[in-house]
């Protein structure tokens, strides 16, 4: 796969030759992707490879490439003007069907990446309680704010830095970490420091250590224990939000926290981040309130458009059966293949996510994930792309799929990684 000179020109004048690291492929080795265009479940690159896409804008476009009802309402609303800078009927249209999606969401304030929407709910969360330390999860992966670099998932975990170099030690202490899928350690941690805990965050599908589905009544289990200590539950769903079910992992979990954060899927593709709660939390948020939060660009009209765009669509579909059906087969072709070859292999899906591991399973938590064969995860990532398959480039994430992925394409995938899976055992 070439990049027709454009690599080494990236690597000149952007760090690593990308704007976010795990685009540069340093986890499986291979040639960076450098896309033309793309369209359904494919993307072209500059030059002109057409391949199968799993990434999906790392899991923002659920539509697939190009939907026609993004691109009708993103071309109307250009013609408009691509920023005001005061309020547009497009941001209250996207906050009232966001609220009337998720019933936790009675309010909610947009800004500009899933990063913004955490660092926000962190300083909301524990400007409500008086309280500084916040529990995450090992793995999870919460955007780069400094609160959340510790033990973080993704692209910290490819790069092994748990800890960045620049997050000022004294804060790192205020953030405890905890084993997901473990209710026993969440409770050790409250019992021991939950007065001082503002918040509990966690992904209720983990998607940034792999993909690793809750265990039955983990998250119920967080929920009480979380109310009991008088923490605020904050869900991260910039991921799981709108990929998993109609009302965001918390609809198909059954768990509600009291502050959501969204991204990815919510602007369709275009930059752009949400939290939102219980009303009387939210109008502790500025002007409302003390807490200071705010962005030059938040509420974009165009990330607005393409948002109203995609939930109005899967409001209208409820596409979670289709999406899930397509992961399924996916995960469970890919697991039939690699038991008939002998490789140990623990699949996962919901909705439109699913993942592997190169692991005999169960893989419930970030220790076990990271048990996984990261070499065979490598080679089987370059024999999938030299096929023409395009997988996360990391062991540590999760794959995507859109409403274009037909059953075809599935077919026509887990045929591609078959062929990919034997060349990588046999390399
Ligand atoms: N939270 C989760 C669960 C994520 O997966 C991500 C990004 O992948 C973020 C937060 C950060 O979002 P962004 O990259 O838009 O800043």
């Amino acid at each position: 796969m070439t990049s027709n000179g454009l690599e080494a020109r990236a690597s000149a004048v952007l760090p690593g030759g990308v704007n976010s690291p795990v685009r540069a492929f340093r986890a499986v080795g291979g040639d960076p992707v450098f896309a033309r265009e793309a369209h359904g479940a494919y993307l072209t690159t500059v030059s002109g490879e057409k391949i199968l896409d799993y990434v999906m804008s790392w899991g923002a476009v659920i539509l697939g490439h190009d939907h026609p009802a993004v691109r009708s309402r993103l071309t109307t609303a250009v013609t408009r003007g691509v920023s005001f800078g005061v309020t547009c009927p497009p941001e209250v249209e996207l906050a009232e069907l966001i609220c009337d999606m998720v019933p936790s969401i009675e309010m909610v304030r947009f800004v500009n990446s899933g990063t913004e929407a955490t660092m926000s709910a962190a300083r909301l969360a524990r400007a409500a309680t008086g309280r500084d330390v916040i529990v995450k999860v090992d793995g999870g992966y919460h955007g780069h704010g400094d609160s959340f670099l510790v033990s973080a998932g993704s692209g910290v975990a490819t790069l092994g830095l748990p800890n960045s170099p620049g997050v000022p030690a004294e804060l790192a202490k205020l953030t405890l970490t905890v084993p997901f899928n473990d209710a026993g350690e969440m409770e050790s941690v409250l019992t021991e420091f939950g007065d001082r805990v503002a918040a509990v965050i966690l992904e209720p599908f983990l998607g940034n250590a792999g993909f690793i589905p809750p265990a039955p009544g983990y998250l119920e289990a967080v929920r009480s224990l979380t109310r009991a200590s008088g923490t605020l539950l904050i869900f991260d769903e910039v991921m799981t939000g709108f990929r998993v079910g109609t009302a965001g992992a918390q609809g198909t979990c059954g768990v509600t926290p009291d502050i959501t954060t969204l991204g990815k899927v919510i602007g369709g593709g275009l930059p752009i981040g949400a939290y939102g709660g219980r009303k009387e939390l939210m109008e502790l948020v500025a002007p409302a309130g003390p807490v200071y939060q705010a962005g030059t660009l938040s509420g974009n009209p165009l990330a607005m458009a393409a948002g109203l765009a995609v939930l109005s669509e899967i409001r209208r579909e409820d596409p979670y059966d289709a999406l899930s059906a397509s992961s399924g087969l996916i995960a469970e072709r890919l697991a039939s293949v690699a038991a008939s070859r002998g490789v140990p292999m623990s699949v996962a899906h919901a909705g439109g996510m699913w993942g592997f591991f190169f692991h005999p399973g169960p893989v419930v938590d970030y220790a076990a994930a990271k048990a996984a064969d990261t070499d065979l995860f490598a080679r089987f990532h370059r024999e999938a792309l030299r096929l023409g398959v395009l997988l996360a480039p990391s062991p540590f994430e999760a794959g995507f799929v859109s409403l274009a992925h037909t059953n075809d394409i599935i077919t026509e995938t887990t045929d591609r990684l078959t062929d990919a899976l034997d060349r990588s055992i046999a390399e």
